[in-house]
């Protein structure tokens, strides 16, 4: 059998559905076995819906409006305990609380919770004493404000990794993820419309690069390269994206028109061979520049951009050539 790779929220809304059914199910018994039909009834209601809604995650790996019905059905069941059995089953509030939390984002989470707990306020409000009310609100809002914290920390943590795992991190420009990523968009944009401007992609891979790290050492290596995508990078406008596609070899994703990325391709080849690196190290480019053509692959078309960037080794380094059609 294929294993299926599940998303983290659905294997959150699972897990959480599968507990809620499973933990409710020795409840139900117990009702049924007291004749305690409201509840039970209360107790059945529940499993049904989380056993549905694990059985929809599973089958369809849809999450959305899994999250919003059982966020809806924790509210359910633990104010409706409470309202069929009485202040005894006041400690479903804070798993109620918990689970909205690990459900949905932070802030509706924070609404709903903040409903949640009023209106079981309300429910208990005349049937325990003034005491209790007060121990009811302030437990209440620990767990909340807990289970905030711990949710927003959460998401932040979230995306700085999702921030690291598409940055190179010796130069601080896109990986290679990030460029097979937009690659792929771009491709896909070029496709299904075809009259939208043009994209071209530049190779641009660093003269004997070799020759800078034996002569002068790996880590006066490593500051060209760095240097070196910071001077390509202060050349390019809001539309043409710096990869380091591996090694000392750079991409720029450029969308603009055939003429424009000529330009910048030279630009970038003359800045370079102007700068002068540490220790009054000299370096030269060689570029490679291809256009997108229609229906070719992301694959295809980085294949073209490379092919003109070894014909310009060829020729001699230091030399920006345009790929054939
Ligand atoms: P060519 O002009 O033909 O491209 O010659 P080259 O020496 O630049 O090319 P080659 O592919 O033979 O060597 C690339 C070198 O780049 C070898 C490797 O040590 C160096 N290199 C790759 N990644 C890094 C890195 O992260 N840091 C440093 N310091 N060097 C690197
Ligand atoms: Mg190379
Ligand atoms: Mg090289």
């Amino acid at each position: 059998m294929k294993y299926q790779k599940r998303s983290s929220e659905e294997q959150i809304v699972m897990s959480i559905s599968a507990a809620g059914a499973l933990c409710i199910l020795p409840f139900l018994i117990i009702r049924i076995y007291n004749q305690d039909w409201h509840i039970a009834l209360l107790n059945f209601s529940t499993i049904a819906i989380t056993s549905g809604l694990f059985a929809y995650v599973y089958l369809t790996k849809r999450t959305l409006l899994a999250r919003w019905l059982l966020s809806i059905t924790c509210m359910f069941i633990a104010s409706g305990t409470i309202w069929l059995k009485g202040p005894d089953q006041i400690v479903w509030t804070y798993p109620a609380i918990i689970c909205l939390f690990f459900i949905l984002p932070p802030n509706i989470a924070a609404l709903l919770s903040a409903f949640t707990v009023t209106l079981i306020g309300c429910l208990l409000f005349s049937d325990i004493s003034l005491l209790d009310n007060v121990r009811f609100y302030f437990s209440s809002l620990i767990t909340f404000i807990f289970s905030y914290a711990f949710a927003d920390r959460m998401l932040y943590q979230q995306a700085q990794l999702m921030i690291l795992s598409y940055k190179d991190p010796l130069t601080g420009v896109g990986n290679r993820r990030a460029m097979e990523e937009q690659l792929i968009s771009t491709v896909q944009l070029q496709r299904q419309r075809p009259s939208h401007r043009k994209a071209s992609l530049l190779l641009i891979d660093l003269d004997e690069f070799k020759k800078i790290n034996t002569q002068q050492g790996h880590a006066c290596g490593d500051n060209i390269l760095a240097q070196t995508a910071a001077l390509i990078e202060h050349l390019l406008s809001s539309d043409q994206h710096l990869f380091r596609f591996g090694g000392e070899e750079f991409v720029v994703l450029a969308n603009n028109d055939l003429e424009q990325t000529i330009n910048l391709a030279e630009n970038i080849r003359e800045t370079i061979n102007d700068f002068q690196f540490e220790k009054g190290i000299h370096l030269t480019v060689s570029i490679g520049l291809a256009e997108y053509q229609f229906d070719e692959t992301s694959f295809e078309w980085l294949g073209r951009a490379d092919t003109a960037m070894h014909q310009a080794k060829a020729a001699g380094r230091d030399l920006c050539c345009l790929a054939a059609s």
